[in-house]
């Protein structure tokens, strides 16, 4: 069994049975969490992110709890690791990220203008074959983020497997704004409401 299919939910009540196969009968693991999360650096966030999740929920989009997290961490700067795509909106998200205070120092996910040649990236492989395309390179945005010395980046957008690598390699804290999505308008979750409701899933 795991989480997914679990309709006992003990993690959310005070008391009760912990079913087999529950991750809460590694009392190991959530001992060492529990010591992570005490650790300074990331008590302060752990904090301010449930402040936000408190006073905003429910009212606040996505775009303003980042700006009032930053608030919480007294953070004045953010890094931004965008994709190409969307740009107007890397740019609307900056803009709203000044109304704050907070200035954003951005990277798009084409930085490098390295041919996929390089990579052995073949036509055969190419969005459009026979024509110029350049890879993603979301370590760079990572590198070039860490070396402004961010203390939050902020992903928009970046395609399944470069958002793994860029989370991979940056040092700072990394929130998604936005999962790349071409084909639902970047709401990956419309295709499982779709599929809860051609499955007939039900609670
Ligand atoms: S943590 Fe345990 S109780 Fe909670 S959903 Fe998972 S299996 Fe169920």
């Amino acid at each position: 069994m795991y989480c997914d299919q679990c309709k006992v939910l003990r993690c959310k009540k005070e008391q009760g049975e912990i079913p087999a196969h529950c991750p809460m009968l590694r009392e190991d693991l959530l001992a060492k969490s529990h010591e992570l999360l005490h650790q300074s650096e990331n008590a302060k966030f752990f904090q301010a992110a449930a402040v936000v999740e408190a006073k905003g929920y429910g009212h606040w989009p996505r775009v303003r709890e980042i700006a009032e997290l930053c608030k919480a961490m007294n953070y004045k700067r953010l890094g931004l690791a965008f994709c190409i795509g969307l740009q107007k909106e890397a740019l609307a998200f900056s803009s709203l990220m000044r109304e704050h205070d907070i200035e954003v120092v951005s990277t798009v996910c084409k930085v490098g203008a390295t041919p996929k040649e390089d990579f052995g990236i073949g036509e055969e492989s190419k969005i459009r074959p026979g024509t110029f395309e350049v890879i993603c390179n979301p370590i760079a945005q990572a590198l070039y983020l860490n070396e402004q010395q961010v203390p939050l980046n902020v992903i928009l957008g970046l395609c399944v497997g470069h958002d793994a690598l860029f989370v991979k390699y940056a040092t700072a804290f990394t929130v998604v704004l936005a999962a790349k999505d071409r084909v639902l308008a970047h709401n990956p979750l419309g295709a499982l409401y779709a599929a809860n409701y051609c499955l007939g899933l039900k609670d």
